[in-house]
Parts: structure tokens; C-alpha cells; sequence
């Protein structure tokens, strides 16, 4: 990690929790966020709990963002949410194609694309997560795979530049997520290294200022390890972020970075 990013770590809370659960957890953050001054750090609770987030968190340390968006502006379609709303919530960051969201409900790289696009329109930081499966780290396909899901955003890269906007990649390996498997040090260094490259290499000039989270598994254990990384910005952090202590952990981590 370099000076030049700011660590950012960022907690996917997926659809975990209640109203209950919500407020404990805020209220455990708040108090804890004193010692993580630096970086970015911020929660991705279930929409219902937006509002929430918004009341306990205020204008402190910690802010908040949410798990999905809508790629349509407004209208007609039951369910969805806009990024406008997002914003009416205070949101800073919105993820888009997790890859639960890609696999579950069929994302492809395209609609990843035009919610990112959505996502800046409400000016909230799209956090594009890419990753390859199991199948293609294990065929030797995780380069090409990330390529892929990488150039589909090129475009709304440069757009965000040009704007003076940021966005953000988590590179998730689908293989680590949840299933308490972590890409090691080096592999998640390579990935990272690779997209900075890539994106350098298709003439996006912003790329040594793209920060780059990893996410799949990151715990108190190996959050020192990974984000000592040079491209390894941040992480993007799932279980582990449900635990106040476990999550404040993973951000003093990153806090050793600056
Ligand atoms: C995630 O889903 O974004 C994630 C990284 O999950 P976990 O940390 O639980 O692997």
C-alpha cells in the first residue's frame, strides 16, 4: 500500500441481523472508531437498516453504504431501490456486482456496469467487486476471468475520473468468500498488481490512485499479512464484519498501513 491511497475498509454485512442486532452492532462501532483514524471505514448494512446506520453513526469516523442498487433511475419497478435514495440515506458507497449478486441473480458484467454508472449519476462511490471462481483459479483462467469483469467497468472508470470521482474494485476470489479460505498474501498481491496493470494498460491514467480492497475471509488473524500488500488497499470484509471487535481488529489493521 502505498501513501498515495487511503486504506479503506469496508463491512458487507449481506442480509444478516435485525433491528436489535443493528443497533447493538452500530452502537459497539461508534464507541470503538476512535482508534481508527486515517482510513476509510464504513458499514454496508441491509437497506432496511440505512436509516439506522444514519442515526447512530451521524457524522462520525464511520460511515455507511449499501449492498445493491437499482440500475434504473426511478419508476415502475417493485423492490428495487435508487441510487437517489441511497444518497437521501447518506450512503458514500455502494457495492455492485458482488459476486453473490452475480451468481444469485444472474448480474452480468454489463448491469454491473451501468449500476456503477448509476451509483456515480447519485454521486455515491461504486465499490465494483470482480473475482474468479474456483474452477477458474484452478485452470489457470484467473487472470482472463478478472480481465473481463475489469474492462466491462473501464469505461465508467474513466467517466468517474473525468468527473473527479472515485471508484473503488474489491477483488473477492469467489472460492474465499464465506468458506473461511483466504488467498494468501502473494495470490491476492498478484491479483491486485494485475488490475492496477490492466487498468494501466487500457490507457486508464488513474490507475495508481484506484483503491483496490480484498475481500474472501479476511479476519483479525490475516488482516496485518494482506494489507501489507503494496496494491492491497483496504479490504472489503463479510462474517468477520458482524463482530464489533473482529471488524474494529480488521481496521486497526489497516490503520498500520498510513
Ligand atoms: C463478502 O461477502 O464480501 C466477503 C468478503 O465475505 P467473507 O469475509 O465472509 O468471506
Amino acid at each position: 500500500m502505498t501513501s498515495r491511497r487511503k486504506p479503506l475498509v469496508l463491512g458487507n454485512w449481506k442480509m444478516h441481523g435485525s433491528i436489535d442486532m443493528a443497533e447493538r452492532l452500530l452502537v459497539a462501532l461508534a464507541e470503538g472508531a476512535a482508534a481508527c483514524s486515517g482510513i476509510g471505514l464504513g458499514v454496508c448494512p441491509p437497506y432496511p437498516y440505512l436509516g439506522l446506520a444514519a442515526a447512530r453513526l451521524g457524522r462520525g469516523p464511520i460511515g455507511w453504504g449499501a449492498q445493491d442498487l437499482s440500475a434504473h433511475l426511478h419508476g415502475a419497478y417493485t423492490g428495487e431501490v435508487s441510487g437517489g435514495m441511497l444518497k437521501d440515506l447518506g450512503c458514500t458507497w455502494v457495492l455492485v456486482g458482488h459476486s453473490e449478486r452475480r451468481s444469485l441473480h444472474g448480474e452480468s458484467d454489463a448491469l454491473v456496469a451501468i449500476k456503477a454508472d448509476r451509483a456515480l449519476e447519485a454521486e455515491i462511490t461504486p465499490v465494483v467487486c470482480v473475482g474468479e471462481s474456483l474452477a477458474e483459479r484452478q485452470s489457470n483462467a484467473t487472470e482472463s476471468a478478472i480481465a473481463q469483469q475489469v474492462d466491462a467497468v473501464l469505461p465508467v472508470l474513466a467517466r468517474a475520473e473525468a468527473a473527479g470521482r472515485a471508484v473503488v474494485i474489491a477483488y473477492e476470489p469467489v472460492w474465499a468468500i464465506g468458506t473461511g479460505l483466504t488467498a494468501t498474501p502473494e495470490q491476492a498481491q498478484q491479483v491486485h498488481a494485475f488490475i492496477r496493470g490492466r487498468l494501466s494498460a487500457n490507457g486508464f491514467r488513474g490507475a495508481p490512485r484506484v483503491p483496490i480492497l480484498y475481500g474472501g475471509s479476511v479476519k483479525p488473524g490475516n488482516a496485518v499479512e494482506l494489507f501489507a500488500q503494496p496494491d492491497v488497499d483496504g479490504g472489503l470484509i463479510g462474517g468477520a464484519s458482524l463482530v464489533a471487535e473482529d471488524f474494529l481488529s480488521i481496521a486497526r489493521a489497516a490503520v498500520q498501513r498510513v
